[in-house]
């Protein structure tokens, strides 16, 4: 079946090459994301791979749906950038990879928790200038802390399950309560309560109209004092011009982000010749206690390993007219 592989990286076709162990799937890689002015490259495939930052709204369903495209084979977990009502009218399936390595983004999440913590990002670079001065880099015992974690799904546990090493108290929040949270010694209370009590919050549910902005003035200003906020789930969790302001009135001492919400148009390419026009972006790599990344908490061997064997699993299904074990359906909508 030809596949019009969107967004593609040479990681990402040495990956799905190689799940394809039997070489029955004819990949077309693109490096273009896609978009309106990139569908076209579509034609003449039966169907189409996408990633996180492809843009599947209805006018780019409707481009494919002209082209015959009938699926869409998401390699990655969330997918909130499909707009599923319309994909659903047109009678488009989508399927996308559900779980392939809840471990990466928690442990990755939790990277970004220390490194905040100890300052790893700025001894790396005195040290590395010659200046071997501690003062400024003082951190706080993890130990006695509270961790609140919003969406105790796969990751939300695993992320859970590592700091149950680190003698903290765990707060959750989610719409679902899970066993398998409470027996790895988490607590759920409502979110506000969450907010106010938490010294860490590290963000693990989808982006849905229900998060959207779920960090921004009014729940900053809940929180405690000096609060770490984590985001490795979804950009438009959090309202960044909000978080700019937490940061500078200090009621925000900590912020990593592996996501933001407009990554769509920097992240995963090399910018570095060029003048990045996003100010809210730059101005928030400007503060000492923020860290940055590129999307990256996915980024494992085993990770990407686990999800070019799902997507092909899933492209040989729709190809043999089996049933989708991972399709994306209306009713997964909150
Ligand atoms: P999951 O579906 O297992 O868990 C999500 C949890 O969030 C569920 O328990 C759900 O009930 C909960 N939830 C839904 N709406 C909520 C709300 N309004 N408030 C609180 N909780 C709510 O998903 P997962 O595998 O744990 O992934 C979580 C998110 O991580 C994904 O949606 C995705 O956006 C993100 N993600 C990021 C990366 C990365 O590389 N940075 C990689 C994979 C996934």
């Amino acid at each position: 079946m030809k596949t019009a592989v969107f967004s593609t990286k040479p990681y990402d076709a040495k990956f799905l090459i190689a799940a394809d162990v039997d070489a029955v799937h004819d990949f077309d890689f693109f490096e273009e994301r896609l978009s309106p002015h990139t569908a076209k490259l579509a034609e003449g495939h039966t169907a189409v791979c996408a990633f996180v930052n492809d843009v599947l709204n209805a006018r780019v369903l409707d481009i494919l749906r002209s082209l015959d495209i009938g699926f869409i084979a998401l390699r990655c977990a969330g997918f909130n950038q499909v707009d599923l009502r319309h994909a659903s009218s047109l009678g488009i399936k989508v399927t996308h990879v559900p779980a392939y390595s809840p471990y990466a983004v928690a442990e990755f999440a939790l990277t970004l928790v220390l490194a905040l913590n100890r300052r790893i990002h700025r001894a790396y670079n005195r040290v590395r200038d010659g200046n071997f001065s501690i003062d400024g880099l003082l951190g706080f015992d993890l130990r006695g802390k509270t961790v609140g974690v919003v969406g105790t799904g796969k990751i939300g546990r695993v992320f859970s399950g590592l700091f149950s090493g680190f003698g903290v108290k765990i707060f959750g929040y989610d719409l679902y309560h899970s066993p398998e949270f409470t027996e790895l010694g988490g607590k759920y209370v409502e979110l506000d309560t969450l907010f106010s009590e938490v010294d860490i919050i590290s963000l693990h549910c989808p982006l849905t109209p229900q998060t959207f902005h779920l960090i921004d003035a009014q729940s900053i200003a809940k929180m405690k004092r000096g609060v770490m906020i984590i985001n490795t789930s979804r950009g438009a969790l959090v309202d960044a011009s909000a978080v700019i302001e937490g940061l500078k009135s200090e009621q925000i001492g900590y912020l990593g982000l592996d996501v933001y919400e407009q990554e769509a148009d920097l992240f995963y390419e090399n910018l570095s010749e060029r003048i990045i026009q996003d100010d809210v972006l730059q101005r928030l790599v400007t503060f000492p206690n923020v860290i940055v990344t590129s999307h990256q908490a996915y980024f494992t061997d085993t990770a990407l390993q686990n999800i070019s064997n799902t997507t092909v699993t899933n492209l040989t299904a729709y190809e043999k007219g089996d049933p989708l074990l991972n399709e994306v359906t209306l009713a997964m909508l909150h």
